[in-house]
């Protein structure tokens, strides 16, 4: 597994290189969102870890870059914590978000759940859904709209996969936080909306994923 420590602080990059290597990982350690995006193309890297703080831009705008050329699992590392931060970040494409100091346990979990290939859904059987225009195929994470591919991050895959299970019926934001998230996500389920925004962008319709008022979502085919 290998591992993009994107960080200008010294003495967390080594903490984290240190801890992680000791875990079992290979990570590479830069410290510029240049620099990033540079070690992203040669290193291809499985999951990357983003400082928003960074020296030459906001790790913000590093997100955003790196999402336009790539669908990596991407952690966002604060020290700054707010709420429109964690939201700005998962809406750039980020799929998870840990606030500094953190522990390598939370660090490692996080890891585990954003780079969790083809994970079984409770109730799926079959290896690929289909209704007549989505393809969402769970073997090779592959997604086509209308015969089009569409590339979605790791949770947005996983989110959508799970609604696919069973379309048209409506599965609970508590559910799908616990099933895609891994972790319970404290405080919010924004982190959830921003990623059912995402892919319906992506998909091409917003009736694609209806949001049923207090309980949750379903995927519903839209009509033309
Ligand atoms: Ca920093």
């Amino acid at each position: 597994m290998k591992v993009l420590l994107v960080e200008d602080d010294k003495a967390i990059a080594e903490s984290v290189v240190t801890s992680l290597s000791s875990a079992g990982y290979e990570v590479a350690n830069v410290s510029s969102g240049r620099a990033a995006l540079d070690a992203l193309a040669i290193g291809r890297p499985d999951v990357v870890l983003l400082d928003l703080g960074l020296p030459d831009q906001d790790g913000l705008d590093v997100c955003k870059l790196i999402r336009e050329v790539s669908s990596v699992p991407i952690i966002v590392v604060s020290a700054r914590g707010d709420e429109l931060d964690r939201v700005l970040g998962l809406e750039l494409g980020a799929d998870d978000y840990v606030v500094k100091p953190f522990s390598l346990r939370e660090l490692t979990a996080r890891i585990k759940a954003v780079t969790r290939r083809g994970a079984p859904g409770p109730v799926s059987t079959a290896s690929s859904t289909e209704l007549t225009r989505l393809v969402v195929d769970q073997r090779t994470r592959e997604v086509v709209v209308d015969g089009q591919r569409v590339d979605l991050t790791a949770k947005e895959f996983d989110l959508l996969a799970y609604l696919a299970e069973e379309p048209g019926v409506v599965f609970r934001r508590t559910d799908i936080m616990e099933h895609v998230w891994d972790i319970n996500w404290y405080g919010t389920t924004k982190t959830l909306d921003a990623h059912v925004a995402a892919i319906r962008k992506k998909l091409g319709h917003p009736d694609w994923i209806q949001a049923v008022r207090g309980v949750g979502f379903k995927l519903v085919e839209p009509s033309r």
